[in-house]
């Protein structure tokens, strides 16, 4: 799962070349799927300036859905750079807590909380690594108190892509401007399932399936997973009590919401201590502006022994250093090689997308609710069942259509789950 995104660097604001159904298909997804809106309810909303377009439908539907009151927060690409080109050293180390705390304050008083995503995933990458590093971790830090209503899941919340032109231009930068974000709006479509007659009917039904993928794993309670590929021999152990999610689930206000559009995957919390063996990549991984490419791993014991990659590989290893769980798996996830994200072909740079292509593993920390009772567990009962604790949460791409993958019991009995990236089971 990806998780809530703090607000920050956006692109050029333009309607141009975008298809109004595909926003008002988006906006409708966003309000009534995505959220599941309340009536009465307030809405906090950050978009980058290149989405107002869209962030506009949605404040429209949002109101025709009954919304108490919706508040924007805005970020623009052309202000972040001007800090980075402007701006006095002691200014990266700023970062505006008063906002976050006042989101929190949202938060407890009711309100659900909207992102879209459409930001240029390379902005920063010309800038001081140092000046962004820091601008980071600053901002993760004021950050933390709007950040832990939504990691605690207490309110219905969600992330909706909105085709931009930067975006757009990342992805396909052989193509004529206006080409490439048609090819962009195209994928957001297809796999936002706005193609299909009825996208809110289709998203019921695929919340439906996904449900039930989590209620065989969460009976079955396997020990650990096994997973191989050319280049993968990886034994996951899961956590004690871990629990399977996928699609929507209830949040701690009683409102069901897909926190993620797309979202194609299942995911559990794997033991910190027990994950041995090798795995590769299957796809790039963009990291803070960086291309980390054909990465390859090796765990004894839970930890990443060996870390590699033929590029990027020290934007790799820096980020497995972060600190002690950095190293360590927070999540495993099972997508099948059809997904359609995974058919669409692209490279969407952006975890929300790219993490719904494969079955992937994520270094860092653990999601609290994939545990039974997760709610209610102090850190330290996280820990004693295996969960992981760091400031990162980083996913990587493992599976492919050459994959399988096994459940293994804890008396050493096997269960086919996956064969050739596709589930074994309907
Ligand atoms: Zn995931
Ligand atoms: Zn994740």
């Amino acid at each position: 799962m990806t998780d809530d995104t703090a607000p920050s660097h956006p692109p050029l604001a333009t309607e141009h070349g975008l298809d109004p159904s595909l926003l008002t298909g988006l906006a409708r997804l966003a309000v009534h799927v995505g959220l599941n809106l309340q009536p009465g309810q307030d809405l906090v909303m950050t978009t980058p300036t290149s989405a107002l377009p869209l962030a506009r439908a949605i404040t429209a539907e949002a109101y025709r859905a009954g919304a108490g009151l919706v508040s924007a927060l805005v970020a623009d690409r052309d202000m972040t750079l001007a800090r980075f080109q402007h701006a006095h050293d002691a200014s990266f180390d700023k970062a505006p807590d008063w906002l976050y705390e006042a989101m929190a304050k949202a938060y407890e008083n009711g309100a659900a909380r909207l992102a879209l995503v459409g930001e240029d995933p390379f902005l920063l990458a010309q800038q001081d690594a140092s000046k962004v590093g820091r601008a980071n971790r600053a901002n993760a830090a004021a950050y933390r108190p709007a950040l832990a209503p939504i990691a605690g899941f207490h309110i219905n919340w969600s992330i909706i892509p909105c085709p931009t032109p930067d975006w757009a231009q990342r992805m396909f930068p052989d193509h004529a401007p206006d080409d490439a974000l048609t090819l962009l709006a195209q994928a957001i479509r297809q796999t936002a399932r706005l193609d299909q007659p009825d996208p809110v009917a289709a998203w019921a039904r695929h919340n439906e399936n996904l449900a039930r993928r989590c209620q065989m794993l969460n009976a079955a309670r396997f020990d650990s997973l096994h997973f191989q590929a050319p280049g993968t021999d990886l034994r996951v152990g899961l956590a004690e009590g871990h629990f399977w999610q996928g699609g929507a689930s209830v949040a701690r206000n009683g409102v069901r919401c897909n926190p993620n559009i797309p979202t194609e995957e299942v995911f559990t919390t794997p033991h910190a201590a027990r994950v041995d063996g090798y795995v590769r990549a299957t796809k790039p991984l963009s990291h803070h502006g960086t291309l980390i490419e054909e990465i390859e791993m090796r765990f004894e014991a839970g930890r990443a022994v060996d870390a590699r990659a033929t590029c990027g590989g020290d934007v790799l290893r820096d980020m497995l250093a972060t600190d002690e769980g950095a190293a360590r798996l927070g999540e495993v996830a099972l997508v099948p090689h059809s997904s359609p994200v995974s058919q669409s072909g692209h490279l969407f740079f952006n975890t929300l997308f790219d993490e719904n292509a494969a079955s992937h593993i994520a270094m860092g920390q653990c999601y609290a609710s994939c545990l039974e009772g997760g709610d209610t567990l102090t850190k330290e009962e996280i820990l004693a069942r295996g969960g992981n604790e760091s400031l990162i949460h980083v996913d990587w791409m493992i599976g492919s259509g050459q994959m399988n993958v096994d459940g293994v019991q804890a008396d050493g009995e096997v269960v086919a789950l996956m064969h050739a990236g596709e589930w074994v089971t309907a």
